[in-house]
């Protein structure tokens, strides 16, 4: 099956590297809000907007009025006008709101460009870009497949990274004839049918204790610039303090990221069915915000690698809807409990006595109405 990835890496540019970045990050923002202008415009006046191929007959022109446009890779400013129709096109089918200028202050700056006649290549660990030449980066893992497209991205942190899309083969994975059922948790990410649990806290757990003292501090200083009456802008405390905090973040999260795709790898091959619970029945969250979001993030995030690889491989991913009482349930003999507090980690049936761990006895109930549901299909 032909499938798209996506590879994302940190790249490592050269000082020129990164002036020539940001002037094309600028000529695209510049070609985006220039059309983007006249569009609007062309829709005020006529009731109808523009088209992609009218606004690239204008390119020619306009680079010839500033000409500066023509000192950067010439596909990612079309690229910038061809998202500018794209935002138009699914504004109008109403996917969207409709497209905005886009601004210098926004935190994340990028811009994308295309594979054309072997302009973007890879080789040992450097990637050739146009107009920038080769530019080092963190090869983690080999990149499989053509290349489509690139996005080269400047974070709040100060840092580089690019995302490459790729085309490629995958083959189904062998069988094991192996189902499993998983239930999501707070204190533990994972737990499994199978009795195993994955710490939630494993590998972010000091980091992200260290993020919330950042952010502390970070809020501390905005309020003394208030209080001061210094613009944020122009606090420079502030503002070095928001670096940290954004290097501190994407730390965290490119840690969580990178555990989720081996996690997610490893699921989709050990087992044939998976079947967990839909993500809609976590509405019981308590804990503070930060620990919130950032689980949010990665249960979303774990569910939506969980399908893709499902697809992708040839395994069957099962959401079990939000109805099911999961926890209410004994696993061994069906007897129907009723609801327990929160503070109940472990019980024993009064039927059967059993006793359960309350979320091992969850994802067993979670893998038994997956496979009623897969076998009445
Ligand atoms: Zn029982």
């Amino acid at each position: 099956m032909l499938v798209k990835k996506a590879y994302k890496f940190r790249i490592y540019p050269t000082n020129e590297q990164k002036r020539q970045i940001a002037k094309t990050i600028g000529c695209s923002r510049f070609v985006f809000n220039h059309f983007l202008e006249k569009w609007n415009d062309t829709y005020k006046q006529t009731g109808k907007g523009l088209t992609y191929n009218a606004c690239s007959a204008q390119l020619p022109q306009l680079k010839k009025e500033l000409s500066w446009l023509k000192e950067v890779d010439s596909i990612a400013v079309q690229t910038s006008l061809r998202n500018l129709s794209d935002a138009f096109s699914r504004f109008f089918q109403k996917q969207n709101k409709a497209p905005r200028f886009k601004s210098k202050k926004h935190p994340v700056q990028s811009y994308t460009t295309k594979q054309i006649n072997g302009n973007i290549s890879i080789v040992d660990n450097k990637i050739k870009l146009p107009k920038l030449g080769f530019v080092r980066f963190a090869k983690s893992r080999e990149v499989h497949g053509r290349i489509i497209n690139v996005t080269i991205r400047r974070n709040p942190s100060g840092k580089y990274f690019i995302s490459i899309l790729v085309e490629t083969d995958v083959q189904p994975l062998a069988k094991t004839e192996s189902a499993i059922g998983i239930d999501l948790g707070i204190t533990d990410f994972a737990i499994f049918s199978d009795g195993q649990k994955v710490d939630n806290h494993r590998f972010t757990a000091n980091m992200e204790k260290k993020l919330k003292r950042e952010q502390r501090k970070l809020s501390r200083r905005a309020l003394h610039a208030k209080n001061n009456g210094i613009d944020l802008l122009d606090a420079k405390n502030y503002q070095k303090q928001k670096r940290n905090v954004a290097r501190l973040y994407e730390k965290v999260m490119n840690q969580r990221a990178d555990f989720l795709n081996k996690f997610s790898t490893a699921i989709i091959k050990n087992h044939d069915v998976i079947c967990i619970e839909d993500l809609n029945t976590k509405g019981m969250l308590r804990n503070h915000k930060l620990a919130k979001s950032i689980a949010d993030v990665s249960w979303s995030s774990f569910v939506t690698k969980l399908q893709y690889k499902a697809d992708w491989y040839g395994k069957t991913l099962v959401k079990i809807s939000r109805g099911f009482p999961s926890s209410q349930r004994c696993s061994t003999c069906g007897h129907h409990t009723g609801k327990k507090s929160l503070g109940v980690r472990e019980w024993t049936c009064p039927a059967c006595h059993m006793h359960h761990d309350r979320d091992v006895n969850a994802s067993k109930n979670i893998l038994a109405e997956g496979l009623r549901i897969v076998a009445s299909a």
